[in-house]
């Protein structure tokens, strides 16, 4: 509703989080917002950290021609430095940053910048995953975006890790996790223990 009332180019700043599992789309949904304030001809970047190689060196990868650049970083503090001209700060994968990212985004939105954030909010366990949480609690607007549970159509709630290890930042295929509502993920998990017995 803001969107219609107030355009893309007369925002004040503000922090906006769009978290969820894996394949939730919330790389799509930060990529729309950034292309709307672009077409509003506000100046927008993405960051996102450099441990993430999955899209090409510098620019996120939209699937039309339209696409917005992006800068890898290596810590939060980084983006202050970076952005001093920017109207509007993507920032992706943000799960993956220090918790300095917390202060940062503050920093941003207090002298006008519009800051939206994606990233996945919780890990392969379901727990809490680096400064997303935080940063939920200090945004103006948090979006929570679902997947589908691909054992039972109903909206997934946590990213199933399919191979076996225990490292918590492990990048890579998607073919290596699964998107699962809480039930099947309950299931899912005691029959790794019967299988691990
Ligand atoms: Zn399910």
């Amino acid at each position: 509703m803001t969107e219609n009332l107030t355009g893309e180019s007369h925002r004040p700043g503000r922090i906006e989080v769009v978290c969820g599992s894996m394949f939730s789309g919330k790389t799509e949904e930060l990529i729309r917002r950034m292309k709307r304030a672009k077409f509003a001809k506000q100046k927008v970047e993405i960051f996102k950290p450099a441990i993430d190689t999955r899209f090409s060196e510098e620019d996120v990868v939209s699937h039309d021609q339209n696409v917005i650049h992006s800068t890898p970083i290596d810590s939060s503090g980084s983006i202050l430095l970076l952005a001093s001209d920017i109207d509007v700060v993507g920032i992706d994968e943000a799960q993956f940053l220090d918790d300095g990212l917390v202060d940062v985004c503050n920093q941003l939105a207090n002298r006008g910048v519009r800051v939206i954030i994606a990233g996945l909010d919780m890990d392969y366990k379901g727990a809490p995953f680096g400064p997303i949480p935080a940063l939920c609690a200090i945004a103006d607007e948090v979006t929570k975006v679902h997947a589908i549970c691909v054992k039972c159509g109903s909206l997934a709630y946590v990213s199933h890790r399919l191979v076996n290890n225990d490292h918590r930042v492990m990048l890579g295929e998607k073919e290596e996790y699964e998107p699962l509502c809480r039930d099947c993920y309950q299931k899912a998990i005691k029959e790794e223990k019967i299988n691990h017995e």
